[in-house]
């Protein structure tokens, strides 16, 4: 195995995701040189499967609600969004010459919705600066001599710069590159990295084998869920979700899904309380319900008399005792408040992003480590979360921007 140097550069960008390269971009533009590396064979992997669903890069509604969305870290992230943040996206992606639109919702799309002709002109708008990938070198941390040490397919390869910005991601779909690897590489540096945890994510559910095979695959459309934490204020919310094998999954579930991640790394367990018939007060329901129900067996009265039916009057049948089905003020309330309990989230690696990261306390006002001066920090490997929906990709590409916008000015400083 051969050591060398292999670069020297002013500024190294590690991690080819949508924040690295948003980093990289300002450096350039700014006369740097930049030099990226990515341990996989080709950057915006994690962008292009994002594309598959949709490419949703920004939510288009009220700053203060928007910013809300990123929960206990909108403070920290507040400047960075201020900066660069939904409108600027939209004209930066204007720039690129792809336009955008906003959906329902509020949902920000490119118009041709083509993540791979975007991921291609932004690619080589970003070679035209001058910018250098190096691809396929897995960075493994510092050597002795405080260089970067970053393993190719035949020898390891030394670099240095003045300036180093991470960008690694989270550690979900580790196929694109994503792997969470670096956690280890900062805390051997002495950085105490809050424990990555999956975010925007289905949840099992102990289904009996009857519901699984019957309504796996099948979406449960205009219900609420009502979830009261252990701590903390109650939530509620009309949506869709899915039932799947395991359990369940959907944006209905993503949004409360670091409330019930939480209670059940606390608790055990979550429990949901479903609204399967929104348009009814309970009253209504009951005084249905109470109609004779003559010959008709109790599931065809149910979808008679209150249009309950398939995976909604199957669900009833889950999870309450047949003792219910015979008093209709107690059916009634079970409609409008179906206890359904969630054991555990589903596996880091399949979920949509990760929570916990690098803490903002051990970073500076320009997402520079200050026991490490030189590195700087972006993107999804930060310590926030935040729902789907377009908040991700914006605070991704928003801590790049600013992520480079400190190395400028501390490149400056130290010049000075
Ligand atoms: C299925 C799915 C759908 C999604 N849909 C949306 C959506 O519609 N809207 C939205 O806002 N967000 C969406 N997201 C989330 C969004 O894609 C991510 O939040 C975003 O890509 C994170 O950007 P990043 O630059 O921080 O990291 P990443 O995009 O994860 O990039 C990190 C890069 O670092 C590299 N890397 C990691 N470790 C090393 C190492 N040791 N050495 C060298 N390189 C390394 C990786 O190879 C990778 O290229 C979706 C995610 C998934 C999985």
């Amino acid at each position: 195995m051969i050591d060398k140097i292999s670069s020297f550069s002013n500024t190294i960008v590690i991690g080819g995701g949508p924040a690295g390269l948003m980093a990289a971009e300002h450096l350039a533009s700014q006369g740097f040189s930049v030099e990226v590396f990515d341990a996989k064979p080709a950057v915006l992997r994690k962008f292009l499967v994002a594309g598959k669903g949709g490419l949703n890069l920004s939510r288009d509604e009220d700053f203060e609600i928007f910013l809300s969305r990123y929960g206990n870290r909108a403070k920290e992230l507040g400047p960075f969004l201020r900066a660069f943040g939904p409108t600027e996206l939209r004209t930066w992606m204007q720039n690129l010459g792809f336009e955008t639109f906003v959906g329902s919702s509020g949902k920000i799309f490119p118009n041709a919705m083509q993540s791979v002709s975007l991921r291609r002109t932004w690619i080589q708008r970003l070679e035209q600066q001058g910018i250098r990938f190096h691809l396929n070198q897995r960075w493994l941390g510092w050597d002795q001599e405080n260089n970067l040490v970053f393993q190719s397919k035949f020898d390891n390869v030394i670099a240095r710069s003045d300036a180093v910005i991470l960008a690694l991601g989270g550690a979900s779909w580790p196929t694109t590159g994503s792997d969470g690897t670096w956690v280890a590489i900062l805390q051997q540096q002495g950085i105490d990295i809050s424990p990555l945890k999956p975010a925007n994510c289905g949840f099992d559910v102990n289904w009996s084998d009857y519901f699984r095979d019957r309504f796996q695959g099948t979406p449960l459309k205009s219900v609420v869920i009502h979830f009261q934490p252990t701590t903390g204020e109650p939530v509620q919310r009309l949506g869709e979700f899915l039932i799947t094998h395991y359990g369940v999954e959907g944006s209905l579930i993503y949004a409360f899904s670091a409330a019930i991640r939480d209670e059940i790394l606390k608790n055990g367990q979550a429990i949901i309380h479903l609204d399967l018939a929104p348009d009814w007060s309970i009253e209504q329901l009951a005084t249905r319900l109470s109609r004779p129900r003559g010959s008709r067996s109790m599931s065809s009265h149910i979808e008679k008399s209150v249009g309950i039916h398939g995976v909604k009057a199957n669900l009833l049948w889950e999870y309450l005792p047949r003792a219910v089905f015979n008093d209709p003020k107690h059916l009634a309330a079970a409609i409008k408040s179906l206890a359904v309990p969630l054991v555990a989230p589903r596996p880091i690696e399949e979920v949509i992003s990760t929570a916990g990261g690098v803490r903002f306390e051990d970073l500076d006002d320009h997402l520079m480590l200050k026991k490490l001066p030189g590195v700087f920090c972006a993107g999804e490997m930060l310590d926030w979360e935040a729902p789907t929906g377009g908040y991700l990709l914006t605070a991704c590409f928003s801590t790049g921007l600013a992520a480079a916008v400190g190395v400028v000015d501390w490149l400056q400083q130290k010049n000075s």
